[in-house]
């Protein structure tokens, strides 16, 4: 089954169709709102260098304007342009995993904008390995402020699709990558404060970072104004209610109760797993779903048990009253 190719249409295998890497440019240096594959999800992207733009990304999102930004770079050559100071194990990260799903956290220079880091001396900065993502990162020159292309606390994007449903009527251009790769986003580590801690788990495993370094990371989420500030994220329009071991006998008691239940069935396999959970928590339209808690935090398993846990997290009246309304939570958020 073939879909016609719509505006955003890049191309089956997700590689950079030049015209449209073009066309993104173009609306990035007229401070416009960019949505564009990356591989662990879809970034909502503006000219890191521009308030105006980097505002509407807020906007868009409906994002609080205290939490900060990652910018992407297009390689690690770019950290200069932003860090004061890159730590040796800052750039023994960068060398290991960049182009890859991890965002190193260092003080900043006078170039980034408050809007970017809300007002702190830090900044996230990343280099995305999507295809997509890294020519538009080369033909633009310069950072792309970019958080994932959702609703403040709702459910990450993996498709183009799912930024079109939630987004389509606020960004100014949507590049079609294909589903992402990693599925969940970037680990975070703090190297602001001396040795290296772990901000936010992500598509490179904790282990693999402790490696590298030849040293164990703490991990602080929550320390500082990161994901884990929030209690809820990540979450679907359903409740979410999680277990370890056989979900089905939560989800008996539940159907009991009168709700409509859904169960998550996620692979088994972590890398897997992570690519699905979004979409699957997306396609949920039941009053409350069931997930299964990955019986191990190693590897994946540290990210995949933070994002169900916080998409299980405690829900804003907003949330709530959504549900009232029948409305996705994540639309109205
Ligand atoms: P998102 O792109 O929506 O997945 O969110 C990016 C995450 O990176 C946010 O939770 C930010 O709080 C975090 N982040 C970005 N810049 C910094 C920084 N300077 N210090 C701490 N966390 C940061
Ligand atoms: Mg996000």
């Amino acid at each position: 089954m073939t879909e016609p190719p719509g505006p955003e249409y890049v191309s089956p295998e997700g590689a950079p169709d030049p015209d449209r890497v073009v066309e993104a440019v173009r609306v990035l240096r007229a401070g416009g709102l960019v949505a564009l594959p990356t591989e662990t999800v879809y970034g909502l992207a503006a000219d890191a260098d521009n308030a105006a733009a980097v505002t509407r990304i807020f906007e868009a999102k409906g994002r609080p304007s205290g939490h900060p930004l990652i910018v992407h770079l297009r390689d690690a050559g770019a950290l200069g342009g932003w860090a004061t100071e890159v730590p040796n194990g800052a750039a023994q990260l960068a060398a290991a995993f960049w182009p890859g799903p991890l965002t190193v956290v260092l003080p900043k220079t006078a170039r980034v904008l408050d809007v970017v880091t809300g007002g702190q001396p830090t900044v996230g900065l990343r280099v995305p390995a999507h295809p997509v993502a890294l020519a538009v990162l080369r033909a633009f020159g310069g950072g792309l402020a970019a958080p994932s292309a959702n609703r403040f606390q709702g459910v990450s994007p993996t498709t183009a699709a799912h930024v079109r449903e939630e987004l389509g009527a606020v960004v100014d251009l949507i590049l079609d990558g294909g589903p992402c790769a990693v599925g969940v986003e970037s680990t975070i580590i703090d190297f602001s404060a001396g040795l290296p801690r772990l901000l936010r788990p992500g598509g490179v495993a904790l282990e693999a970072i402790e490696a590298t370094l030849g040293h164990a990371v703490p991990i602080a989420v929550g320390a500082i104004r990161a994901s884990g500030e929030h209690a809820l994220h990540y979450a679907p329009s359903a409740r979410v209610e999680l277990c370890t071991g056989d979900p089905g006998e939560l989800a008996e008691a539940l159907r009991r109760r009168g709700d409509r239940v859904a169960v998550l069935s996620l692979p088994d396999d972590l890398a897997s797993a992570a690519r699905e959970l979004y979409a699957q928590l997306r396609a949920v339209t039941a009053d409350v779903v069931v997930a299964e808690l990955p019986a191990s935090s190693k590897g994946l398993g540290l990210a995949l048990r933070d994002r169900l846990v916080r998409a299980a997290g405690p829900r804003t009246e907003s949330l709530d009253a959504n549900r009232a309304t029948g409305e996705p939570a994540f639309a109205l958020e």
